[in-house]
């Protein structure tokens, strides 16, 4: 008798599936959602210690609703893209709102949510509720892919929809929590990007990539496009232990993040402080680095200068924007880009040596 796809892939969670991950414990379309939203792009080694804070801090939705932008974006601080946790808020007032703090169960009252696509929500309503919803991140993408030699790059819309079209024939109708779940953790530990452990994998048999030893050629690559390459300069005000940021705009990268003021020229910033009349105040340049986006790079140059003798002045000068004075010493509890982040302990290197 022909074992079919799913039940070979529900039987080898059945004996090698991940069972207790803390979202897996108390199933709750909020924990889910919460979960899935911290795996995009991130290992779960390292959203674990994450989603045990996060968990902490607000046990329901409620809680995640009725929560600061700012708090919330400090739980998410080092895990980056930060317009997830920006979604999750919107999403969380959302359902407060307009469904009385009860998530909703129908899958396109899902996906209607701020930061949850059809993926996402499919894996919400089956993983939480046992639902029969397919899902396809990157790594079933990978696993199917594979298995059946689909060529080119899933972020092609004819490879995402034959994708699609693949996982919807395959998902079962029973135990399609069950599925889901080893879908992912096969493409996660057995069919993993660069070493595929083929000898261990339930589905080796009729693999088509296996069979024809052409594994690592799925799925297609993305074609191949230099990043720009763009400057920035900050200027890290000082005065004792506190340094001067500033919260950025809602939008674009690092929207609603504390940052140091940004600059498009080393002669902008050199015009501010003559401006505010800190061109005399002690400068020290601090060692430029490069932080990579999706999309570009940007080299950032940053200069120290430490204003405590004219912090009277300057702070009157600056209260005029949101700012904050960050206490190194006795930090706030605040979102941060992590460039902020890695110019702080720079910064806090300095200052404990002097
Ligand atoms: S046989 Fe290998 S390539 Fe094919 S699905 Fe399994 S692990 Fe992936």
């Amino acid at each position: 008798m022909t074992i079919s796809f799913s039940e070979r892939i529900v039987n080898w969670y059945q004996l090698h599936g991940r069972k207790h991950l803390p979202w897996q414990q108390q199933k709750t379309p909020y924990r889910v959602w919460i979960s899935e939203i911290m795996l995009q792009q991130t290992q779960v080694a390292t959203v674990i210690p994450y989603y045990q804070a996060f968990m902490q801090s607000y046990p329901d939705i409620i809680d995640l609703a009725n929560a600061p932008e700012d708090e919330v974006l400090h739980h998410w601080t080092g895990l980056g893209y930060y317009a997830r946790a920006r979604n999750l808020h919107k999403t969380a007032k959302i359902v407060r709102d307009d469904y009385a703090g009860i998530f909703p169960t129908d899958i396109n009252q899902v996906i209607a949510l701020p930061g949850i696509g059809r993926s996402t929500a499919g894996a919400i309503l089956s993983l939480a509720l046992g639902q029969p919803h397919p899902i396809l991140d990157g790594n079933v993408k990978r696993v199917l892919a594979r298995h059946q030699a689909i060529d080119g790059w899933p972020g092609q819309s004819k490879v995402e929809q034959a994708l699609w079209q693949l996982t919807e024939e395959l998902t079962p109708s029973q135990d399609v929590s069950a599925y889901n779940q080893a879908m992912m953790d096969m493409g996660a530990n057995i069919c993993s990007r660069s070493k595929p452990l083929c000898a261990q994998c339930p589905i080796a048999i009729d693999c088509q990539a296996q069979l024809s030893g052409r594994q690592t050629d799925y799925p297609g690559k993305k074609p191949k496009k230099v990043q720009p390459v763009k400057t920035t300069w900050m200027l890290i005000m000082t005065q004792g232990m506190e340094a001067h940021l500033v919260k950025r705009p809602p939008t674009g990268i690092w929207g609603g993040l504390w940052c140091f003021p940004e600059f498009s020229s080393e002669a902008q910033l050199q015009e501010y402080l003559v401006d505010n009349d800190l061109a005399d105040a002690k400068q020290q340049p601090l060692d430029n680095f490069r932080h990579t986006f999706s999309h570009y790079h940007l080299d950032i140059n940053a200069l120290w200068v430490d204003i405590s003798p004219k912090a009277t002045i300057a702070r009157q000068v600056m209260e005029v924007n949101q700012c904050l004075w960050y206490n190194i010493q006795q930090p706030d509890k605040v979102g941060m880009a992590a460039a902020t982040e890695r110019l702080l302990a720079a910064l806090s290197a300095h200052l404990v040596k002097e």
